[in-house]
């Protein structure tokens, strides 16, 4: 029942509430984001000697276009594209790399591939993915992950990772629904101000 010592902030002045949380949900340049997080994935892959050759890397970039996750082959069409020939384990591979040095996470529920926003830092996200959209956001899992971990004490479960999807709407796409649905079937719930017919 100790405190929690595990709880270390990443240092390097960081601003105070990474916005990065949820950051896919909200608007902002993604140029410069994709920027940062490519620079931190290399600063990372650099620090633990672990090799972002030139189709890792492309990787990266492809995977990093957008807040979303993107199949294996839709990942080695693009690599084709530039360059790095187009059978599947070439893909695969460099997608293999990525999940396991931390900077790209499975998102299983769309048989995905999505790039991490906190490459080097250990976490177990959260990937809330909209389906109205296929944005992908991700989430520090807070307490989820230690439910997980108090679930699996009593069947003496080894847990070595946890990987929470959820599924359902984005801010952007329910404001969507809000809008254009006005369609007079499903009565909307306002007071009915005293329509006349
Ligand atoms: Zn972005
Ligand atoms: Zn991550
Ligand atoms: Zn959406």
């Amino acid at each position: 029942m100790a405190d929690d010592p595990s709880s270390k902030r990443h240092a390097e002045g960081a601003p105070e509430q990474a916005p990065d949380q949820a950051i896919a949900f909200t608007a902002h340049d993604h140029r410069q984001c994709q920027a940062r997080i490519l620079a931190r994935a290399e600063a990372h892959c650099a620090s633990g000697g672990l090799r972002l050759t030139p189709v890792r890397r492309q990787t990266l970039e492809i995977l990093l276009e957008a807040h979303r996750a993107m199949g294996a082959y839709e990942v080695l069409e693009r690599l084709a594209d530039h360059g790095f020939g187009s059978q599947p384990p070439v893909a695969y591979r460099a997608l293999d790399f990525l999940v396991e040095a931390g900077c790209a996470h499975r998102v299983r529920r769309v048989n995905g591939y999505t790039a991490c926003m906190h490459p080097g830092e250990r976490h177990d996200p959260v990937l809330l993915i909209c389906e109205g959209c296929g944005m992908v956001a991700e989430s520090p899992s807070g307490g989820a992950r230690r439910a997980v971990g108090q679930a699996a004490v009593p069947l003496e479960f080894q847990l070595e990772g946890v990987n929470i999807e959820g599924v359902g709407m984005c801010p952007a796409c329910l404001a969507d629904d809000g809008e254009g649905i006005g369609d007079g079937k499903g009565a909307p719930r306002s007071k009915d101000a005293g329509g006349g017919r």
